[in-house]
């Protein structure tokens, strides 16, 4: 059973966005009316698209079909024409489920519609009969940040098995009430952000459009606990060392957490200074749902994802797909993971789902080291973020933290370039904090706080950097 507390918590609090909140109760009447009426309106393949605003009718349709046992595809509402076309073909939908006053794009003008309708006087309805774990749950695409979206296919197991791996890493309980400004098409916020919270009985509360008031006032009045991105807690960073109301309400909360990309350790530290809080910070992928974290109750080092999550295998791989068995720190491999947190296969992809995979682990693309006790420190993607320079092999990453200690940085992305004497050359694209600083002085910071070869040879200066909806650097882009 997915979701215990919508037979149990009738009264307790488990939704609210804005001024707009449900009970389990009411939750439980109005998914449930709806699960019964997506089994009845849909047919092979059995799927539905939901339309995900970051609103209570996007949460209760998804909890609908996962109580339904249709799998539910998640569409971000900002969709561009060709990629909601590539959506709507692959997936091929039997439903769309949106709120009643959205207006949908006419790419969505052949698949059959349904309103949610948040009507708290619904009669009660007996919950259907949930299926088998390995029934499919979801069909999520990726954020695209190295290229085509992969719808991947998500069984109930990996839901529950992450759920619960999080709850024992983060010992999350009932008591917690999550502070939630993420959009609801991708894991992080949907899977992580509202199911977790609804399956171990506790509350969420949306807060819209992020800002670090928004979040201090939920946290002030009763919130215990923070997911967010890095570009959130960047903002966080900035604003926090003169704003004592934000840095007293951060310092309150349970738990913050940070994932779906590298959080600068120079963020890290600014935010701990003033708070007294350290962000942990876990690692997952839309295949793999969480693979690694930071425990509530464990070091949280500035940099690193922490250990392995309860039932996830997690090993590192050199270029020849031999295991790493030296944990120092230094040696490089690729992160390969195996375990019940995993997704069944790419939709109507099988050699990429194929190719995915080793020896039955699945790769992950992401590069890191660990560290002699375990903890897991990412380099960064092999695809983009390792940069082969003198024959060295380097990791944009750690330049990029070097990079965001110099005051004249406010962002930056580093990347390689073909070169001839070097193979590639170090990019840094740095958005300048005020007046840019001299290109020389930038290189010789690096030089001085890392080695002289993971100085960068390039800088090029940017108003801001290519990101996506998650905030992630699209680097690809970058490159013109
Ligand atoms: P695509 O696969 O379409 O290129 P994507 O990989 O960005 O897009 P997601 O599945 O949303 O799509 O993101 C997973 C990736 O995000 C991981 O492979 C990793 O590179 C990155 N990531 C997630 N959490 C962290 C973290 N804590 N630190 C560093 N990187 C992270
Ligand atoms: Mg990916």
């Amino acid at each position: 059973m997915l979701f215990p507390a919508l037979h149990t918590a009738q009264d307790a609090p488990a939704l609210r966005f804005g001024d707009r909140a449900l009970t389990y109760g009411e939750l439980a009447r109005i998914a449930g009316a709806l699960a019964h009426r997506i089994r009845s309106a849909v047919s092979e393949p059995p799927r539905v698209a939901v339309w995900a605003t970051p609103s209570p009718e996007t949460a209760v349709a998804t909890v609908a079909a996962l109580l339904a046992g249709v799998p539910a595809v998640p569409i971000n509402p900002k969709i561009g024409e060709r990629e909601l076309a590539h959506i709507v073909a692959d997936s091929e939908p039997g439903l769309v489920l949106t709120e009643p006053d959205a207006t949908l794009p006419p790419g969505l003008a052949t698949v059959p519609r349904l309103d949610v309708i948040l009507d708290a006087g619904t009669d009660p309805v007996s919950l259907p009969e949930e299926p088998d774990e390995e029934a499919p749950a979801f069909v999520i695409y990726t954020s695209g940040t190295t290229g085509a979206p992969k719808g991947v296919v998500l069984p109930r197991r990996a839901v529950t098995s992450t759920l619960d791996a999080l709850r024992d890493a983060w010992q999350w309980t009932a008591d917690d009430v999550l502070v939630h400004a993420l959009p609801l098409f991708h894991v992080h916020g949907l899977i992580l952000g509202i199911l977790g919270p609804l399956r171990r009985g506790g509350s969420v509360r949306h807060v819209g459009r992020f800002s670090p008031a928004a979040v201090a006032a939920e946290l002030t009045s009763g919130a215990t606990m923070m997911f967010g991105v890095p570009t959130m807690y960047h903002r966080i960073a900035n604003e926090v060392e003169h704003d004592p109301e934000l840095a007293a309400a951060l310092a309150g909360a349970r738990l913050l957490v940070s994932g779906s990309a590298a959080l600068p350790v120079h963020d890290h530290e600014r935010i701990a200074a003033a708070t007294g809080q350290r962000i942990v910070e876990r690692y997952g992928m839309t295949e793999t749902l969480m693979n690694t974290s930071v425990r509530a109750d464990g070091e949280r080092r500035p940099g690193t994802v922490g250990l392995p999550l309860h039932g996830v295998e997690l090993r590192l791989v050199d270029d020849r797909g031999t295991p790493i068995e030296t944990w120092d720190g230094e040696t490089v491999g690729e992160i390969e993971v195996r375990g019940p947190n995993l997704f069944t296969e790419y939709l109507n992809r099988p050699d990429a789902t194929a190719e995915a995979f080793h020896d039955g682990w699945f790769r992950t693309g992401d590069m890191a080291v660990r560290e002699p006790d375990g903890y897991v420190r990412i380099v960064g993607r092999k695809a983009t973020d390792l940069i082969k320079s003198g024959g060295y092999r380097i990791g944009a990453g750690e330049i990029e933290n070097a990079l965001l200690e110099h005051p004249g940085v406010a962002e930056v992305a580093v990347t390689g370039e073909p070169d001839a004497d070097l193979g590639e050359r170090i990019v840094a694209w740095v958005v300048p904090n005020g007046a840019p600083p001299a290109e020389g002085e930038l290189i010789e910071h690096v030089a001085r706080l890392l080695t002289p070869h993971k100085r960068p040879r390039v800088v090029r200066f940017l108003d801001a950097l290519p990101r996506n909806d998650m905030g992630k650097v699209m680097k690809r882009a970058l490159h013109g």
